[in-house]
């Protein structure tokens, strides 16, 4: 199964590296998308996604709690760090309403960027939304050759899913949205299109309801390794076979952000290994 988004680089998860890796690879786990979140954390995805290439993959953006201190020249590094990596999509980035402190035109304008950069680079982007659906259709809806894009733990209105698949969108589940509070959109997720479904942890954010992930409930951060019960969780709330479920989100998330499996012939005990494919 894949990670669709998460945040490795965080401080939180510094002493779970480096055995983290290999842990997830033995839980299942066949690749990670690492999303940064500020200038001065893409050195720290760079250099993360270096150590394990072909398992993380990086993500370059900046998340809208994070614009305020952006720097004048933020779009033209942000530019150079997805030129210098094929493999790098572009993430998180998005709008956020919920935050009031944020200036709105503000939020709006550097995810125009994003969204520009996403058409004019042919880069997947991860987007994070809270109470702005509206004001990310009308954004995106404006973008010529729009590269398809996820929309990381969605939590919009069932009546918007239609209109942003036929944009181009997928959508991620996280393992918070078994939270009770979180009931409707859990319920939301049924009516989400099966070959548009991925998994997530955001780790070390959203992390789930501690009766759900008793293993990893006293970690004081959303632990990377409850990708595997998310997915069988999920699986039983969709009444579906888990196995189809991990297929099925894998294959959609290998599309979206154009990895490819590749099966090497030279042991028995290795036989899978992931690739990005050039865009
Ligand atoms: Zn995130």
């Amino acid at each position: 199964m894949i990670d669709a988004h998460c945040h490795l680089q965080f401080p939180q998860l510094e002493t779970l590296h480096p055995l983290l890796a290999q842990q997830m690879r033995h839980a299942g786990i066949s690749a990670a998308i690492v999303n940064g979140t500020c200038e001065a954390d893409w050195p720290n995805v760079f250099y993360l996604c270096h150590q394990q290439p072909h398992f993380f993959y990086p993500a370059y953006g900046l998340h809208p709690w994070k614009i305020s201190n952006r720097s004048p020249q933020w779009s033209e590094t942000l530019e150079n760090f997805l030129r210098a990596e094929p493999n790098a999509s572009i993430g998180e980035c998005g709008i956020d309403h919920w935050r009031k402190d944020i200036p709105k035109s503000d939020q709006r304008e550097v995810f125009a960027t994003h969204a520009a950069l996403s058409s004019k680079l042919d880069r997947p982007m991860s987007i994070h939304g809270l109470k702005a659906w509206g004001a990310i259709y009308e954004v995106l809806a404006n973008i010529k050759a729009l590269p398809p894009f996820l929309l990381h733990s969605y939590s919009g209105p069932r009546e918007m899913i239609a209109p942003f698949a036929a944009l181009g969108a997928y959508f991620s589940f996280s393992a918070y949205f078994f939270e009770p509070r979180k009931a409707a959109t859990c319920e939301m997720f049924r009516h989400i299109p099966f070959d548009r479904l991925l998994l997530e942890t955001d780790a070390p954010d959203m992390k789930g309801p501690a009766s759900f992930f008793p293993e990893h409930s006293h970690h004081p951060f959303h632990h990377p390794l409850t990708l595997p019960r998310t997915a069988e969780l999920l699986a039983s709330h969709l009444a579906l076979p888990t196995a189809q479920l991990i297929e099925q989100s894998s294959s959609n998330a290998r599309r979206l952000f154009r990895l490819e499996l590749q099966s090497f012939p030279c042991s028995p005990s290795v036989t899978w290994s992931i690739k990005r494919t050039a865009p």
